[in-house]
């Protein structure tokens, strides 16, 4: 561990890991900071189809996120497991307070990407774990020959309900307009499935059961008609998965980093309005969210992050 770093990166998600790869190779002295596993959202992905080079067949989030983690290692990045509490970052000297520790360096690259949106409707907290799940891997064999809905319209919601099929006897997309969100070839894919049905212009008002979840109110925006659904006498259970959108993991930097509707604002060097900060990933506001573009912005930050620390050097040699 060094007592100043030249850098430290902010979560081992796709950008993150990316960041780390880049700065370490670039003989960046780096510190990657982690709470939990690599990957952030990309580890409970099953399928990965358009990260460019990926294996062909059979690459899911985590074999994508293993060899990413592999290569970090070998370009000798310092990586701790710890959770941030609090940052310092507008300082020349940024400091990040763990749990475990504080840390310090000359700059930082956030990169604590997003999490799931909750669903909204009444009771959702309260089944949370007990039918209400976020996470098609982590979950899909519980509801194992049982009928699951799926809530949403994006790649998300149609890329997880596909999953879904490999366990449930039935899945249902609840969507709240009429036509999907998805790419055009995982909506080919859902409307082929003869697992997958739809309640179309549709949100779920409020869920609830004994214990675990065993009814459902959907609500039909277009008539206001309200559906009960009721999971079935054997079962006693049904599943819902929740895929609509995403809320940036950025309220620990609220206060010193810009951000617009809770997503950092960066340019396109991902620079943020602190000299010496750089954000990357989905916690930042940009237009398309995927692996490919994480991981290219996390290319971007551990550059500048070089080009930072070379003026910085020169401006402290030349006076
Ligand atoms: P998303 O693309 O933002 O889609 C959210 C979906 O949920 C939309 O269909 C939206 O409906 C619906 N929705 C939003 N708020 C709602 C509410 N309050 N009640 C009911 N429905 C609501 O989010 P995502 O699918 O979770 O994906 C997140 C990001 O990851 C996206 O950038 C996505 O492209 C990316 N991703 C990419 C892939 C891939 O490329 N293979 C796979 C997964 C995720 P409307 O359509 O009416 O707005």
């Amino acid at each position: 561990m060094k007592d100043i770093y030249e850098v430290i990166i902010l979560g081992a998600g796709p950008a993150g890991l990316s960041a780390a790869i880049y700065a370490g190779r670039s003989r960046i002295s780096t510190l990657l900071i982690e709470k939990a596993q690599d990957g952030g959202q990309i580890a409970i992905t099953d399928v990965i189809e358009n990260y460019p080079g990926q294996m062909p067949e059979g690459e899911s989030g985590p074999t994508l996120i293993e060899r990413m983690s592999k290569q970090v290692e070998k370009f000798g990045a310092d990586r701790i497991s710890d959770t941030v509490k609090e940052v310092h970052l507008t300082g020349s000297i940024k400091k990040i307070v763990c749990v475990n520790g504080t840390y310090k360096a000359k700059t930082v690259i956030l990169a604590t990407g997003a999490s799931h949106k909750p669903i909204g409707c009444k009771g959702e907290s309260e089944y949370q774990g007990r039918g209400i799940s976020y996470c098609a891997t982590c979950d899909a064999d519980f509801f194992e020959d049982l009928d699951v809905y799926v809530v949403g319209g994006g790649n998300s919601a149609v890329q997880e309900a596909l999953y879904l099929t490999k366990f449930a006897r039935h899945v249902t997309i609840i969507h709240r307009r009429d036509k999907l969100r998805a790419v055009p070839t995982l909506q080919e894919k859902a409307f082929a499935n003869d697992k997958i049905n739809f309640f179309w212009d549709s949100v779920v008002e409020e869920v609830g059961g004994d214990e675990v979840v065993q009814w459902m109110k959907v609500r039909n925006k277009k008539t206001g008609g309200i559906t009960t659904v009721k999971a079935n006498e054997e079962d006693g259970i049904f599943g819902v998965f929740g895929f609509i959108g995403l809320v940036p993991t950025t309220r620990l930097f609220e206060g010193q980093v810009e951000m617009e509707d809770g997503y950092i604002i960066t340019d396109e060097d991902m620079k943020t309005n602190i000299p010496g900060v750089f954000a990357v990933g989905d916690m930042r506001k940009k237009f398309l969210r995927q692996v490919v573009t994480a991981a290219a912005d996390g290319a971007i930050a551990a550059m500048q992050v070089d080009k930072y620390l070379t003026e910085a050097n020169n401006e402290t040699y030349y006076g």
